[in-house]
């Protein structure tokens, strides 16, 4: 088998031969131990792929549903306004616009479907570059080694918190996609089939990061600056290196899917751990991510899988689940192979959080909330002894992870309560509001 050669006879989950690796020890510090095997248990008997029109549906339902919703929440919002809740006054509601700009640019805050609307920008954006065969000079060339590092230090140089490079696992993608060696370009059939060429192979994650102390002022229209800033982050440096790869003369693709399945590409590029949340977890920034990712053709040294003793620390903390307004996550300790919604999925060990109590409730309140990402022990700001010594302990004795836990409710990591919440304009915050904390 030659080098990068993509072959499937191994269990999902795990790291395939036939590709290059980095060398993983310089990537974390050393209570972050790299795997060949993403931490979550997979059943590939039950595996169930994602399908698109169900999730979407759950989402944005009909449009005329979706004005209607949408009005009931402009008249929830403009209350607030009048009745002076600290939080959500005009001066919160303007930022939370301008936090959206570019991720919604195009259409309405309140009803745009965020997904789909992407796409005519991605291509408007695209135009920026004049790859190498237009200038008439060779496409860059290295190992695969030096293109990881390469595209790592331009990530970092464009904004991404975080970055992993993993391969195109075609059982991680939704339903209808699929990889097709006779293809040449992404191609979607009329019976609706999106088919994938072999040699976008390689896939870069890219993570943006959300301002953590605003994040603690969810719900409000502060906290949902804060949660839309995560998601305009990622958006800039997803576009930005798009570019960047289409400028050394490679291809640069997002992964088909009105609703990108990035956290499983996300664990096999170790970026985080899968948390009871249901959301992947950052050793670095907790909940406080966004990411996305980008197939291309150039030949990249993957990354492996990380484990720092999450699973096992979950099942003690459960901070996520007393935190959630909705009640919509899982207290339960152990996981389970029983998804608990119609949008989740078979053939995963995890504890579900029910999508659609979170939906109704963020429907109902006319916020995006993300309190649980905030609430997580390992969401911390800054790189204190202190919080770089509690880190440690979790991921190297999780068992502690309940105790942890109420240490970091005793030291007030939670969320701002609500007559405090207009004190945010109160202090002078560092750019974009979030302290790099990437050692
Ligand atoms: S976003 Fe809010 S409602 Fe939804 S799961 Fe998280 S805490 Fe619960
Ligand atoms: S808050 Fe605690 S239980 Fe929830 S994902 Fe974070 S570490 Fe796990």
């Amino acid at each position: 088998m030659g080098k990068n050669k993509m072959t499937f006879d191994f269990p999902l989950g795990t790291i395939p031969k036939g590709f290059v690796y980095r060398d993983q020890s310089k990537r974390y510090p050393w209570w972050v131990k790299s795997v060949d095997k993403m931490t979550t248990e997979i059943d590939e008997s039950i595996w169930e792929r994602k399908v698109t029109d169900q999730i979407q549906m759950g989402l944005f339902g009909d449009p005329e549903k979706a004005k209607e919703k949408a009005n009931e929440s402009v008249k929830k919002i403009v209350a607030r306004i009048e009745k002076e809740v600290p939080g959500n006054q005009l001066k919160d509601l303007a930022l939370h616009y301008a936090s959206t700009t570019f991720f919604a640019a195009g259409v309405s805050m309140f009803e745009g479907n965020f997904i789909t609307h992407m796409f005519p920008i991605m291509e408007a954006v695209s135009k920026v570059i004049h790859p190498p065969e237009e200038l008439g000079v060779p496409k860059w060339q290295g190992s695969p080694q030096e293109a990881s590092e390469m595209v790592e230090i331009a990530a970092m140089q464009l904004g991404a918190a975080q970055v992993g490079f993993t391969y195109l696992e075609p059982r991680f993608l939704e339903h209808n996609v699929d990889v097709d060696p006779t293809v040449e370009k992404i191609k979607t059939t009329p019976e609706g089939k999106v088919l994938i060429p072999e040699h976008l192979k390689y896939v870069i994650m890219v993570a943006g990061q959300a301002p953590l102390e605003a994040m603690k002022h969810a719900p409000s229209q502060i906290g949902d600056m804060a949660d839309r800033s995560g998601y305009e982050d990622r958006q800039m440096v997803w576009f930005r290196m798009m570019n960047f790869i289409r400028g050394l003369g490679y291809q640069a693709k997002p992964i088909p899917a009105a609703m990108p399945p990035g956290i499983p590409f996300g664990l096999m590029a170790g970026l985080g751990e899968m948390g009871r949340m249901n959301r992947l977890i950052s050793p670095y920034y907790g909940g406080a991510l966004r990411i996305e990712g980008i197939l291309t053709d150039m030949p990249l040294a993957l990354d492996k899988p990380i484990d720092f003793g999450l699973q096992e620390y979950c099942r003690h903390c459960q901070k996520c689940a007393r935190a959630c307004p909705a009640k919509a996550i899982s207290s339960e300790k152990e996981s389970t192979w029983e998804p608990q919604s119609n949008f989740s999925l078979k053939g995963r060990k995890l504890w579900y959080e029910n999508p659609e109590i979170c939906w109704e409730w963020t429907g109902h309140n006319a916020h995006y909330c993300s309190a649980c990402m905030f609430a997580c022990t390992w969401t911390k700001d800054d790189q204190t002894f202190l919080h770089t010594l509690a880190r440690i302990s979790a991921a190297k004795l999780p068992f502690l992870g309940k105790p942890l836990a109420w240490l970091d409710d005793l030291f007030g990591y939670g969320p701002v309560a609500r007559k405090n919440m207009g004190d945010w304009w109160q202090k002078k915050r560092p750019t974009k509001g979030a302290n790099s904390r990437r050692r």
